[in-house]
């Protein structure tokens, strides 16, 4: 798939491609997550050893001009030191208690203070147990079984969210893993982006039985599927008729696009949400919240359990403190959409340049690059094969120019405080350079 040998790329990662094999032999496909294997674009995943600001270090010594950004927690950059101090001095004081602390509750008053849908909130360490956890009190509250996802969205890998999209109206959610019965799936159904008429349809037949539609308010899992702001508020207006609630997963959109998220981007209030990545400072955090009545619901007030051994870390809880503070103090969202739209008016004539149709979508700090010919979609479009090759030559004409884009050219990249208008002309001129290889 890629342009350069096995052979030549163990000659240039050494490091990198022997503990790569070394992890094959103790971790199934030598990676914790699939994605990092870099099997969309071939080749050997960077082990990376170290961060600063806007770099990374792989295990070979080679730095990079990061634009994955651990996959969104990292607004502040790799290693702030402001954040690095705040984490250092909570390490002093113990890792972990299995007992409240001072630092969740800041963080709690914090999300709640930010985020106008959320008057509590409770702590988890991953977006998947986040989601997780919400879809539990929304079917509690509502005492009803049926959850509405829709197609490209990606809200971890519980089983019953794990489905695969469906064509037509609406489909019944079918696995789309292995290890999950068919029967836990029975509960999902599958809608298009984009589509009032699909979902209005499912609600009329099933509107009764429907406790709540999950979405990405800002899809970002399969590329960047911005949505209309109607189609958003259809959604709302149908869930409200029909007593189902609405829950906007913010993991990735909430506290990267502003302290409100995706909810105050739309002015679309949904009832309950998901959070994870910013809210952690870059360690495992997720949280979920709403409506005090709801998240009454959950023990030991309520009868929907939901627990967790490390949840509201301490040492977490601090880093996520940590970033949310500079966000504030240095007008963080302010810079990330000024720095946003600068790169905009660097690449569009670079994108221009190139001797197939690309095109940039963004919302503040977080774009994509779509290899569409067809253009930019808002529903989830599978790319053509030559498509899929063309982005695995220019991820590693990027990679040899010093640029780490994220592995999959259905990922979207991430900004960060860290990164300076001389990165992004850095990061332009890579691309001008890479595109001209791929003519
Ligand atoms: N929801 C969304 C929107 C996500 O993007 C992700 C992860 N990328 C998750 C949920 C799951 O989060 P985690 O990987 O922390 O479990």
């Amino acid at each position: 798939m890629t342009q350069l040998s096995e052979d030549t790329l163990r000659a240039r990662y050494p490091r990198s491609s022997a503990l790569y094999q070394r992890a094959c032999a103790v971790i199934p496909g030598g990676v914790s997550s699939p994605v990092r294997a870099f099997r969309a674009v071939g080749g050997t995943p960077l082990f990376i050893a170290r961060g600063a600001g806007a770099q990374v270090f792989d295990a070979d010594g080679r730095s990079y001009l990061d634009l994955v950004g651990s996959w969104g927690p990292l607004i502040a950059g790799h290693a702030h030191p402001a954040v690095v101090a705040a984490v250092g001095e909570a390490l002093q004081r113990g890792t972990t208690f299995g007992a409240p602390c001072e630092a969740e509750v800041a963080l709690a008053e914090r999300l709640v203070a930010s985020y106008p849908a959320v008057e509590q909130v409770r702590f988890v360490s991953s977006g998947t147990e986040a989601v997780m956890s919400a879809i539990r009190v929304a079917r509690a509250c509502t005492a009803r079984d049926l959850i509405v996802k829709f197609a490209g969205c990606y809200h971890g890998h519980a089983d019953h969210l794990l489905v695969a999209a469906g064509s037509g109206l609406a489909t019944f959610g079918r696995p789309s893993s292995a290890g999950v019965p068919e029967a836990f799936t029975a509960c999902t159904r599958v809608l298009p982006l984009d589509d009032e008429a699909a979902a209005r349809a499912l609600f009329e037949r099933d509107g009764a039985r429907i406790a709540a539609v999950i979405i990405e308010p800002v899809p970002a899992n399969h590329g960047l599927l911005l949505q209309r702001r109607e189609f958003l508020a259809a959604l709302r207006e149908l869930t409200r008729a029909h007593g189902a609630l609405l829950i906007f997963d913010e993991v990735i959109s909430g506290f990267r696009l502003g302290r409100d998220g995706a909810a105050g981007l739309l002015q679309i209030t949904p009832d309950l949400a998901t959070f994870g990545k910013v809210i952690g400072g870059g360690m495992p955090v997720g949280a979920f919240g709403g409506a005090r009545a709801m998240m009454a619901r959950l023990a030991p007030q309520g009868d929907t359990y939901q627990a967790g051994t490390l949840s509201g870390n301490p040492v977490a809880m601090t880093a996520g403190l940590a970033t949310l503070d500079l966000l504030e103090r240095e007008q963080g969202w302010q810079r990330l959409e000024t720095l946003g739209a600068e790169l905009e008016a660097m690449i569009l004539p670079v994108l221009a340049g190139a001797a197939f149709p690309l095109h940039f979508v963004r919302v503040g700090s977080l774009f994509w690059i779509s290899l569409h010919e067809a253009g930019a979609p808002r529903t989830a479009a599978t790319l053509t094969e030559r498509e899929t090759q063309r982005f695995a030559r220019l991820f590693h004409a990027m990679l040899e120019r010093g640029v780490y884009l994220p592995p999959s050219a259905y990922e979207g990249c991430f900004l960060s405080l860290a990164h300076t208008r001389a990165d992004l002309a850095r990061f332009c001129e890579a691309l001008r350079e890479s595109l001209a290889t791929l003519a």
